[in-house]
């Protein structure tokens, strides 16, 4: 889109995906990002020997640097931003990687960096063409590792920000995690790249650290320059070069309304999540670590609605020990007691895997060996882990919760061994809580359509949608290519919605909803409407769902999912979802679109 400008340039708008939210204005700094081409070298028989000492001694520098990044990642953001840089050193620990670079020094007797960039091409390349969006993500983690040890070997330092001396947008191909992770919030109003989505962990990292962020811009650092005068939306995902003033009083206002937005729902915080009439829903966060306990408190929510346990057990050789896990859970209730903590036991397999535990080659995961199905084959690590959570019941307000449940008899397998833990813990006096509520997950159609069954086991039941929606519509729920089949507003995932609500009702148990769309704002009313007592989301989400909530009556919701349930398609649905949130909570969908 094009217009003509008074200075004779034109304003250009393109448009990316917006990662991280913010509006800002200045200048452009382009990285280059050219590095020089390593000469090809073929190495004398007696310089082996020393050149693979050179490179090993690379790596160890280069591990050396990542964890300097990490721990300064850690102080200044947290750990779990902090996390992201045990990819690259899982990549530099590959033995493969370095396996095969050596193999190219000495069987080819290539020069280190020859040898170096072209493993990690290799590699990139079979990363880029995998189906995992996620995995083909990491293909800039491979680049960024490999581009650290080409410059540990050569001693080519390379800032790519040393010439930026004025506050500007930065203007890349790519930027790898760790240089976003160095970004001076300072010198950096925000950045703008060719490449990226969504999930990349530049994204996350932009995110984290509060930088407004634009990629997947396609050609943009081939088209902008040093010195061009750009504007950003973070939140639209648009860049608008040479803006007019029409534009920048356009963004400039969208910017002040939206923080203004932000500020009020803040203001929200020690106000009840209750509809105009009357009617309170409990608003839980999702927390994956410990240290996420903090920004729990931060949006005001009312304790943990699901801790992934699984957490604990990935990223590292070994399985946590009951102490360790106790120590855990227990930090974690301590602090937020009297609120509730719902520990989800251990949910491994389908997309989560721990090298210490030995799981089998599966061609369906998600449909394989997971969660409670693997608990109760490892009776061992699953009393370990029920174990660490009775004793933490004794500090604070701790549920339990079993994921993935199909039927009955699992249910009941697993209150037997959590019964042989409560019996261990007495025999030995270790206080834990003897009326510790047990509730279950509802995340595959068996269990929607027998939970009047379940419901006889059970406390809660809390609705796992993003398995719901995967198991009732047949959709991985990893795979892009049939994301657009991936819908949780589709009419068979309503119905299964309302008869676990129904039947948990009827049977005096309540019924939570800690999936994805928990979170999502414009299906609150919705989910109200069909009479659910919980919402569990990302601690940020609390505030906007809180607002939605409390602008919608419980009346006018419950029209909604009448309305909702003899609707004919997902969309028709959505629409719907749509109508009543601009009605009731315009400022929410200013913040969402
Ligand atoms: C779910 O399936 O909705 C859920 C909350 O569990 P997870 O996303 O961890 O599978
Ligand atoms: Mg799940």
């Amino acid at each position: 889109m094009k217009k003509p400008h008074k200075n004779g340039q034109e304003e250009v708008l393109i448009r990316g995906i917006g990662v991280s939210p913010g509006v800002v204005f200045g200048p452009v700094y382009l990285v280059t990002g050219e590095e020089s081409q390593p000469e090809e070298r073929v190495l004398a028989e007696e310089d082996i020997a020393s050149e693979i000492m050179r490179f090993e001694a690379a790596i160890i520098e280069t591990r050396r640097q990542i964890n300097t990044i990490q721990r300064n990642v850690q102080r200044v953001i947290g750990e779990y931003d902090a996390n992201i840089f045990d990819v690259h050193k899982m990549v530099l620990d590959d033995s493969a990687f370095v396996e095969e670079t050596i193999r190219k020094i000495q069987g080819e007797r290539k020069g280190a960096e020859a040898a170096v960039r072209q493993v990690a091409t290799r590699y990139s390349e079979a990363l880029a063409v995998v189906e995992d969006e996620y995995l083909r993500e990491r293909v800039a983690d491979v680049k960024d590792v490999a581009r650290r040890v080409l410059r540990n070997l050569t001693g080519e330092v390379l800032h790519v920000l040393d010439g930026l001396r004025e506050k500007s947008l930065v203007v890349a191909a790519d930027l790898a995690p760790s240089e976003t992770a160095s970004l001076r919030k300072d010198l950096v109003l925000g950045f703008a790249t060719d490449l990226g989505s969504s999930t990349s962990h530049t994204a996350i990292m932009a995110r984290a650290l509060g930088i407004p962020a634009v990629v997947g811009l396609g050609d943009v650092s081939r088209r902008l320059h040093t010195g061009d005068r750009v504007l950003m939306d973070g939140t639209d995902g648009v860049i608008v070069v040479n803006p007019t003033e029409q534009s920048l009083r356009k963004y400039g206002q969208l910017a002040d309304a939206r923080q203004l937005i932000r500020n009020n729902l803040n203001a929200l915080k020690e106000e009840p999540a209750r509809t105009s009439d009357g009617r309170a829903v409990v608003l839980s966060a999702n927390i994956e670590l410990q240290e996420e306990v903090e920004e729990v408190r931060k949006y005001g929510a009312d304790g943990v609605g699901l801790f992934r346990s699984e957490y604990l057990y990935i990223a590292r050789n070994d399985l946590p020990t009951e102490d360790e896990q106790f120590e855990a859970y227990r930090n974690v209730a301590s602090v937020l007691a009297p609120a509730a903590v719902i520990i989800r036991t251990v949910d491994l397999g389908g997309d989560k895997f721990a090298s210490a535990v030995k799981m089998p080659q599966e061609i369906n995961p998600f449909l394989g060996f997971r969660a409670i199905r693997f608990c109760l084959a490892q009776p061992a690590i699953f009393k370990t882990q029920l174990r660490a959570v009775l004793r933490a019941s004794a500090h604070g307000k701790v549920r339990l919760m079993y994921p993935m449940v199909s039927n009955v008899d699992e249910v009941i397998r697993a209150n037997a061994l959590l019964e042989e833990c409560k019996a261990e813990l007495r025999g030995k006096g270790i206080p834990f809580d003897e009326h510790i509520e047990v509730g279950v997950m509802i995340e595959i159609p068996s269990a929607a359509l027998t939970a009047d069954l379940l419901a006889r086991h059970v406390a809660f039941f809390s609705i796992g949608t993003n398995d719901l929606v995967q198991y009732t519509l047949a959709v991985d729920r990893v795979n892009d290519r049939v994301a657009h089949l991936y819908e949780p507003t589709h009419p068979a995932v309503l119905k299964l919605i309302k008869a676990t609500i129904d039947a948990g009702h009827e049977k005096g148990i309540w019924v939570g909803v800690c999936g994805q769309m928990a979170g999502d704002p414009l299906m609150t009313p919705l989910l109200l409407g069909l009479g659910i007592d919980e919402l569990s989301m990302v601690p940020s989400s609390v505030p906007l769902v809180k607002s939605v909530i409390r602008s919608v009556t419980l009346e006018e919701s419950r029209v909604l999912a009448r309305a909702a349930l003899g609707a004919g398609t997902a969309l028709e649905v959505l629409d719907q979802c749509r109508a009543l949130a601009a009605r009731a909570a315009p400022e929410v969908l200013e913040l969402i679109q």
